[in-house]
């Protein structure tokens, strides 16, 4: 059972004290008090664990501070949707706004390499608008004798980079918890001119250990890539273990299965999971175009594979796109090239227009359908 209280309920309120004390004292229930502070709220999200099942939905509403109970599934308790549960989806980080229904491109470096490289690309952004970017810090690699990436040395230039053109979210994999610190020290001591998106990679989808330490935060939110090789429903769960210790600033990144039948494509393009993920969670969807395909093979029609896979996830109704720019030291074969990212961004904007013309058209159906 999840107890929602009356928008910005104060801790030190009688209404919260009450409320909470009869909460904490029912049986065979525990209480795990949840926050979540939106653009113009501070909503309070009290779950009610364990022995639920005698518990009376109209006897938790009748709390003072509670303005309405749900009962929720097993499954994702936090991140899901559950009967009646109309909660906001999405999070607002550092000035930007990420949810369901919009759409954030993050191009960029899959490896930083030089500054160089790391000028032009921001430069690049910055002329068309965009406010976010990838940035490959700690690569993990399947050889252990290719470039591992430049660690916390290239942090400095990076941010400083980032907060000179523009970029308000830089979404950078992690890969061992003691980054989480690398990147705080790094962006404090700069005065904060960017914002991180903390990245789990696939090979860490079920890394519990760094999912907790990264859900113990709060001042970043989590980019949580799909693994590679086990089931959406398991990658699901793996995204609850961020929101259940405090951390539901969550975005489910599809980025391919391994299987061989995906070939020639580097993984099996699972883009047809968007509206799925969507329909079972709260979370916003992103695709990686990147690394699903794999490559720079192109069509007949003259648009690359990387660019149609883009196309089928956004107009599928994802809300953030991944993807790899030129000038990478690593991936570079299946990097997008700068002189190809306007009409890759046209392309983007076009595809997110038609999934909302898609709504209307059916929402007409469905509305015809009520009657
Ligand atoms: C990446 O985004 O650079 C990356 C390593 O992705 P994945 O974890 O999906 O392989
Ligand atoms: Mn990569």
């Amino acid at each position: 059972m999840l107890a929602i209280l009356h928008p910005d309920t104060p801790m030190d309120s009688d209404a919260y004290r009450t409320t909470l004390n009869f909460l904490e004292n029912l049986p065979g229930v525990s209480v795990h008090v949840h926050e979540i502070q939106g653009a113009t709220q501070r909503l309070t999200e009290v779950y009610l664990l364990g022995n639920t099942k005698g518990l009376n939905k109209e006897d938790i509403e009748a709390l003072s501070a509670v303005e309405r109970a749900i009962r929720i599934s097993e499954d994702y308790r936090i991140l899901g949707r559950h009967k009646d549960d109309n909660r906001q989806n999405g999070f607002i980080y550092n000035g930007v706004e990420f949810n369901q229904s919009n759409l954030n491109i993050f191009a960029g470096l899959c490896a930083v390499d030089v500054p160089e490289h790391v000028e032009q690309m921001m430069q690049a952004l910055e002329q068309h608008g965009e406010v976010c970017t990838r940035m490959g810090a700690y690569k993990p690699r399947t050889n252990p004798y290719s470039f591992q990436g430049h660690g916390k040395g290239c942090l400095p230039w990076v941010f400083e980079k980032a907060g000179k053109h523009g970029i308000k979210v830089v979404a950078m994999e992690i890969t061992h918890e003691s980054h989480i610190e690398e990147i705080d020290n790094c962006l404090e001591k700069l005065g904060r001119p960017t914002g991180v998106m903390l990245q789990i990679g696939t090979r860490n989808t079920q890394n519990f250990e760094l999912l907790k330490a990264i859900g113990r935060q709060s001042t970043y939110p989590a980019l949580l890539k799909r693994g590679f090789g086990i089931t959406l429903n398991e990658s699901l769960n793996a995204a609850e273990y961020l929101a259940s210790e405090g951390n539901a600033n969550v975005i489910f990144c599809l980025r391919g299965m391994k299987t061989e039948a995906g070939q020639p494509h580097r993984n099996m393009v699972d883009f047809a999971h968007v509206p799925t993920v969507k329909r079972l969670t709260r979370m916003p969807v992103c695709i990686d175009p990147s690394h699903s395909v794999g490559s720079r093979d192109r069509a007949p029609d003259g648009i690359l594979e990387v660019m149609h896979a883009t196309a089928q996830g956004v107009v599928a109704g994802a809300n953030m796109v991944l993807v790899d720019l030129e000038k990478a030291l690593v991936d570079g074969p299946q990097a997008l090239l700068m002189n190809e990212l306007p009409a890759y961004l046209e392309d983007i904007r076009l595809c997110h227009d038609t999934w909302k013309k898609r709504q209307a058209i059916y929402k007409t159906v469905k509305d015809s359908m009520a009657k």
